[in-house]
This record gives C-alpha cells, sequence and structure tokens, in this order.
C-alpha cells in the first residue's frame, strides 16, 4: 500500500471540510492531536490540524512522519498579505519559507537557523506547480468556488494566485507597523504566518517533500483580527477543499 499523503490544516473548519469528503476516517490519537487516516479524492491522506504556531506544527509534522510515514506533506491554511498586490482571497502557493523571528545573530546571519546554515526552505517544485496549477484554475471562478453572497461580502473579484516566499513566526501580525517593518527586512515575503516554515524545517529535516497553500485572510495591518472566523468559514476552508481536492484527484492512482 502507498505511504498516505498528510493534508494539515490551520484552522478548525478547513480540517471539518476535509472531512467531509473523506468517507471513511479512522481517528488515532496522538500526542493529544486527532489524526483522521483514510482517502480524499481516492488517494490515502492523513488529515490533521496543525495547531497554531511553530512548535505545535512540528510536533505535528514530527508525528504524521514517524508514526504515520507519510509521504508529502502540504499545508493549507490562511495568511496575511504583506506585499504589495497580495489581497484578500488571494493564494499565495510557497516556494520558499523562513522564520521572520528567527535571529541568533551575531552568532549567526539573521533568520539563519542556527547549525543548518540555511535561512529559506524550499517547497517541493512539483508539487507546488501542482498547486499553483490547482489554484489558478478555481480561482477563475471565485462565485463558483465560494458563491455569490461570500464572493460579495469579501470582494472577491479576481483574487489571484502568487509564488513566492512565505515567512512564519509566534506573532498574529495586526499592526500596520509590524507588516511595514517585515516588508522592510524582507521585501519579497508575499504573506505571513504562523506555521509553514516550522513545517518546512521538519520536513527537511527528514527529506521528505513538503508545500503549502495559503489563502490571504487579512493584510496583516491594524485590521488584520476583522471578520477572520467568517472568512476561514466561508472563504479558506472552501479554496483549501477545492484546490487540494483538485490536486489529489490529478495524482496517479495508487
Ligand atoms: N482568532 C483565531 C486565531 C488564529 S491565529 C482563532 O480563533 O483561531 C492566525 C492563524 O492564521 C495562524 O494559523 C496563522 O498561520 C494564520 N494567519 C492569518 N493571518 C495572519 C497574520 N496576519 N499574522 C500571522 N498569522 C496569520
Amino acid at each position: 500500500m502507498a505511504a498516505p499523503i498528510a493534508i494539515v490544516a490551520a484552522m478548525h473548519e478547513e480540517l471539518k471540510a476535509l472531512l467531509a469528503q473523506m468517507p471513511d476516517e479512522q481517528r488515532v490519537r496522538v500526542a493529544g492531536r486527532d489524526f483522521w487516516v483514510g482517502h480524499l479524492q481516492g488517494q490515502p491522506v492523513v488529515a490533521v490540524l496543525s495547531r497554531i504556531g511553530k512548535v505545535a506544527a512540528a510536533v505535528t509534522a514530527t508525528v504524521l512522519l514517524e508514526r504515520f510515514g507519510v509521504r508529502a506533506i502540504v499545508f493549507s491554511g490562511v495568511a496575511g498579505g504583506l506585499a504589495p498586490g497580495v489581497n484578500v482571497g488571494d493564494v499565495v502557493v510557497a516556494t520558499e519559507l523562513l522564520q521572520h523571528d528567527m535571529d541568533a545573530s551575531p552568532l549567526f546571519p539573521k533568520y539563519e537557523v542556527p547549525l543548518m546554515g540555511i535561512s529559506r526552505f524550499t517547497a517541493d517544485a512539483v508539487i507546488s506547480d501542482a498547486l499553483a496549477v490547482v489554484a489558478e484554475e478555481s480561482l477563475r471562478d471565485p462565485v463558483g468556488l465560494v458563491g455569490q453572497e461570500a464572493a460579495d461580502e469579501f470582494g472577491l473579484r479576481s483574487p489571484k494566485v502568487h509564488r513566492g516566499l512565505l515567512i512564519s513566526g509566534d506573532r498574529f501580525v495586526s499592526t500596520a507597523a509590524e507588516s511595514e517593518a517585515l516588508r522592510r527586512h524582507l521585501p519579497k515575503a508575499l504573506a505571513v504566518e504562523m506555521e509553514g516554515a516550522a513545517v518546512a524545517q521538519v520536513c527537511h529535516d527528514y527529506g521528505v517533500p513538503f508545500a503549502a497553500m495559503r489563502t490571504i485572510s487579512d493584510r496583516a495591518d491594524d485590521e488584520a483580527h476583522g471578520d477572520f472566523a467568517r472568512f476561514v468559514a466561508e472563504v479558506a476552508s472552501r479554496y483549501s477543499l477545492a484546490l487540494v481536492g483538485a490536486w489529489l484527484a490529478k495524482l496517479p492512482a495508487t
């Protein structure tokens, strides 16, 4: 039997949407987390909530690799847009991930993970390319994806797919001053979240492919906490299900 693929969701609503499409999920409880083993689009998967923050997500990833022997980890969640033009309702597919709160300078260069000599972890190109393709396809019809009401409420007109640097840290970035500082120090960063680069580091250590896609829920500014819960329920979880589902459906049968 082929090793499963891990689908890691950042938010409860997203996981709920994924589980609703799994015909056969079995719950396995490890380290206080519920891992859902089953199939999605005919592919063997383990779906799990990452929990919030770098350490929590790293533990989740390690359990997926050690206990469930997953052959790849795909992370799906929401993030705050940083670069100009990365707007609410857009999708970022990471090519590289960095921990913006890692700083052991002057012993090591800022952002570098000590003793690893790495500050940017590379996402798997094959999976990321495939996710970007399905994202482009799905976002062509935002109303079809989330319904007219949610599309109007969140002003989703022509959502875009961006590819590039995704940054992670143990902070919910919710002031214009902080997002401005991140933009100044890391001008290439497209979006900020709290887990991706930690999971990328774990996958790097294990030599297992990793990819991340994030729906932009806010602009990491003073309004960042606005309609967060509603956005996740009405937009991000639908994006997540559509994109992950479409990607899995295109994989060769195992
Ligand atoms: N109020 C939420 C808290 C979520 S924390 C709740 O009740 O659950 C924010 C989550 O979304 C994290 O998983 C993080 O990865 C992502 N995120 C979205 N916008 C973010 C931002 N502006 N800064 C940091 N993380 C953000």
